[in-house]
């Protein structure tokens, strides 16, 4: 039985039992495997991991484990990480895409609601995030550790909070995503793209008091839903002022 000393830094330190975290400790080991799924078997998702250091020297999620090796494994928000080092994965470029598991409808919403390209459906089954994850290169969200786990999956995230609310905040920073933020961009429902519409022109399909209170309108390319900054725009409002009262 050979052995390998592991230490982890940052945010994948949520993946391990607590004796383990931010503690050096020893895993035992009589098979030859890569240092991704040896990772994986301690509880980490290798779309959480940012760097991966062996004796002193970056490698690759393909590296095969020697006996003895000293490894420390970083979280993408690690700051202590080796930024010359070669990444483990093709940068984000710009404002990210993402793909949401079944589970995360809510958030999904609110995402959209900030512009956000978002898909989702309640009925995606998980090879399928998987797939279009990488072939669009979308972040996966998922709160099913064994989702992330999939080879196939290059940027993903397992969203921490159960609560929908606190999870655009908890987004919002781990992806910078503030100065990407533009309301009224995408339709909630559907994903759609909105532009804007003239009152006269949709005025037969609004309420009452809505064709009284509003003149500025958006409608869905996609589904032709009408949005007026009523509700919607108030409660993007607030989850935005959240977001920088944290920071
Ligand atoms: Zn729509």
């Amino acid at each position: 039985m050979a052995c390998a000393h592991f230490r982890f830094y940052g945010a994948v330190n949520y993946f391990l039992p607590a004796a383990r975290r931010n503690v050096d400790f020893t895993h035992l080991f009589d098979w030859r495997a890569s240092i991704k799924d040896m990772v994986e078997s301690l509880g980490v998702p290798h779309p959480e991991i940012e760097q991966l250091v062996v004796n002193g020297v970056p490698v690759s999620f393909a590296y095969l484990v020697q006996p003895d090796d000293k490894i420390e494994v970083y979280a993408c928000t690690e700051t202590e990480a080796n930024v010359d080092a070669p990444p483990l994965r093709p940068p984000l470029d710009g404002k990210p895409t993402f793909i949401l598991d079944t589970h995360l409808g809510r958030l999904a919403a609110y995402l959209r609601m900030m512009g956000f390209d978002t898909l989702y459906r309640n009925d995606y089954d998980d090879e399928e995030l998987a797939r279009v994850a990488h072939n669009e290169g979308r972040v996966l969200l998922t709160r099913d550790i064994g989702l992330l786990k999939r080879g196939l999956v290059i940027h993903g995230y397992f969203v921490r909070d159960t609560n929908p609310r606190r999870q655009i905040v908890e987004l919002l920073r781990r992806y910078e995503l503030l100065p990407f933020v533009v309301p009224f961009e995408r339709c909630m429902t559907c994903n759609g793209l909105l532009e804007t519409v003239a009152k006269d022109a949709i005025i037969d399909r609004l309420p009452a008091h809505t064709a009284q209170y509003y003149e500025v309108f958006h409608r869905c390319r996609s589904c032709d839903q009408i949005f007026w900054r009523g509700a919607h725009h108030q409660r993007m409002q607030e989850l935005i002022n959240e977001v920088m009262d944290i920071k």
